[in-house]
């Protein structure tokens, strides 16, 4: 059973338009959940080696996501498991930029988030708990080994809560 609250929550992460809704939704969700909050970060798109669906640099402002993993999901489903995908990676990196280091505790934190606010069996969370690749095995035959030495700014990405104090 769905609770009223992630129902609501799931309409919110199948509803996103782009990059910028989708990291304001992470940002609620994290706050509700952990009680956690920062501003003032950035997005870059970069083709990277398949294995790696994102980045965060520490000490940076900065979370770069692999577009070409982005792409291939968006052309392999329907675009409400697309933003699963994309709320879930950008969870995990969001949670980095808040000084978590462990990559097991980043994991299992992100694991929760998804759990507690959209259910079991959303994808979002089935992606947190193993790897994207799970629901997607086509990932494993799509075998990038190159970052790409290009890579894009999102415009406006984080810039609704920005104040002038950080
Ligand atoms: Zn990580």
């Amino acid at each position: 059973m769905l609770t009223e609250r992630q129902l609501q929550f799931r309409a919110k992460v199948s509803a996103f338009k782009d990059f910028n809704e989708a990291f304001e939704l992470v940002k609620s969700a994290v706050f509700t959940k952990f009680k956690m909050h920062r501003a003032g970060l950035s997005l870059v798109l970069q083709v990277m080696p398949t294995r790696l669906g994102a980045y965060h640099i520490l000490g940076s402002n900065v979370i770069a996501v692999n577009s070409y993993v982005l792409a291939a999901i968006k052309n392999m489903t329907v675009p409400e498991e697309y933003n699963a995908y994309l709320f879930m990676v950008l969870a995990h990196e969001y949670l980095h930029s808040l000084g978590i280091v462990d990559e097991n505790t980043v994991r299992q934190m992100t694991f929760d988030l998804c759990q507690t606010l959209l259910g079991d069996d959303h994808s979002a969370t089935k992606m947190a708990k193993e790897d994207p690749s799970s629901l997607y095995p086509q990932l494993k035959d799509m075998v990038n080994t190159q970052f790409g030495r290009e890579f894009r700014v999102v415009r406006n990405f984080d810039k609704a809560n920005q104040s002038y104090i950080q």
